[in-house]
């Protein structure tokens, strides 16, 4: 199955899809195998054109298709693995450990980074898309990480969300890939916050 998908595909904030919530998959189809290619693509074209980043996960709702799919990196630390693991209908069924905040960033935020509070484990439970249940128990806090951010996107959120009104947990990636602070003031500007409940 093959996919014309590139990183052009990929949503945006202030893109208003972002912050919907997605639907339940009921069955998987050829449509579902295709939307999974139609991910794959999209992550890795993004990724070839950032030297400083690795997708390490994606969901539907970020090109533009609102069913609860999501695709994680099978071995995030070697760029030259491609594969993904699948899961539908990702849920999260236990939060454990303290509650640790670390950087962030997301294919759908370009170029800014956020300190995100964020369990250091979790467990969670999909379908694979072949139907059968997965059961996944986060094995570091990065994994655990990138779950809970996952799962924030097929419920309508981007990590900003989580860090609406922190006046100093932004960063900008520079050209060499380090994080350099950026004023609250300037990401407000960006047009990327969710400020209306103010
Ligand atoms: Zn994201």
């Amino acid at each position: 199955m093959k996919s014309k998908f590139t990183r052009k595909d990929i949503l945006v904030l202030p893109n208003p899809n972002l912050r919907k919530k997605s639907a339940k998959v009921h069955v998987i189809t050829e449509k579902t195998l295709q939307l999974v290619e139609d991910m794959k693509a999209a992550a890795l074209d993004w990724e070839a054109s950032r030297p400083n980043e690795v997708s390490v996960a994606l969901s539907a709702v970020q090109i533009g298709v609102l069913e609860r799919v999501v695709i994680i990196r099978e071995d995030f630390d070697d760029k030259d693995n491609k594969n993904f693991i699948v899961l539908i209908n990702p849920e999260i069924t236990k939060y454990e450990g303290e509650v640790v905040t670390d950087q962030e960033g997301c294919l759908s935020v370009a170029d800014v980074y956020g300190l995100v509070p964020r369990y250091e484990k979790v467990r969670l439970r999909a379908t694979s898309l072949d139907g059968r249940e997965i059961r996944i128990k986060s094995s570091t806090p990065f994994v655990a990480r990138i779950l809970q951010h996952e799962i924030d996107h097929i419920n309508g959120m981007c990590f900003i969300d989580n860090i609406t009104h922190e006046k100093n947990a932004f960063s900008v990636l520079t050209k060499d890939g380090s994080l350099e602070p950026i004023k609250y003031e300037d990401v407000a500007k960006m047009g990327i916050l969710d400020l209306k409940e103010e």
